[in-house]
């Protein structure tokens, strides 16, 4: 029992690896399709909780700029079907789901004044999903919990385990929808959101500007975006550095149409 347990939990770990679109080894126990049954429930609630608000020309200009970055996704992203969706809140906030869905607050707009920065936002919240940073969270979660039962059983407590997997099944929607990213995950989340902008023709220099707006916004109280997004000090110099190697792909894929022209 007592080796028994240890190699079999580092049998599944090892067995539930995944590769992130950096490159980055991530623990993955969470299926896609798990996934984006959590992100359609979550979005469903906010639809019920009537969060969501008639707005057109918001909605046809966020879905003009989601759908440009979408088409430059690797499957299956770009080929799933998106709901953009404009929230009734002042706040410069956005986010997008597992699923297929995506949520721009009408704050947003204030602040990510063209649809470069708006792409910068987009590309940023839409690289969680295709990174898989809500599985990858749950995992690193459900992880940390077998590690527990494991040492509780080593311990010789006669509780089965069936418990703890209800309760990591039950924090599902908490750890793998609405709790903030990690440092990490944000990191990652600029870089490649910063590559589909180039890619689809949305000038990556805008990052920049966009990242500096957001901070300067609020006047000394954060806006929630930040707070949730956790900034390290020098992402306008990793965004500026890559925006000026990424200026090449700009070009390139302006030069074979993929040349944006969304407006409110
Ligand atoms: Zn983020």
């Amino acid at each position: 029992m007592k080796r028994v347990w240890p190699t079999a939990a580092l049998t599944a770990l090892l067995a539930a690896c995944a590769t992130s679109p950096t490159g980055r080894t991530q623990l993955m126990m969470v299926s896609d399709s798990q996934m984006n049954q959590l992100g359609l429930s979550a979005f469903n609630d906010m639809r019920k909780q009537g969060k969501f608000v008639e707005a057109p020309r918001e909605q046809a200009y966020a879905s003009c700029v989601a759908h440009a970055l979408i088409a430059v996704l690797p499957p299956p992203w770009n080929t799933q079907q998106w709901e953009v969706q404009i929230i009734g809140d002042n706040s410069a906030n956005a986010f997008a789901l597992p699923g297929g869905r995506i949520g721009v607050n009408q704050g947003m707009f204030k602040v990510a004044t063209d649809e470069d920065q708006l792409a910068v936002v987009l590309g940023h919240e839409l690289s969680h999903v295709v990174a898989r940073h809500g599985a990858e969270r749950m995992s690193d979660n459900m992880a940390a919990q077998a590690a527990v039962a494991a040492g509780t059983i080593y311990a010789g407590s006669r509780g089965t385990n069936a418990g703890y997997a209800a309760a990591a099944l039950g924090l599902g929607a908490e750890v793998g929808i609405l709790l903030p990213f990690s440092r990490t995950q944000e990191s990652e989340a600029d870089v490649l959101g910063q590559r589909y902008m180039a890619k689809a023709g949305f000038d990556p220099r805008a990052a920049v500007t966009l990242w500096q707006k957001m901070e300067k916004q609020g006047g000394g109280k954060p806006p929630v975006f930040l707070s949730t997004h956790p900034s390290p000090g020098n992402r306008a110099q990793v965004l500026g550095r890559q925006a000026q190697q990424l200026l090449p792909v700009f070009e390139q894929a302006r030069a074979s149409g993929h040349v944006p022209d969304c407006r409110m």
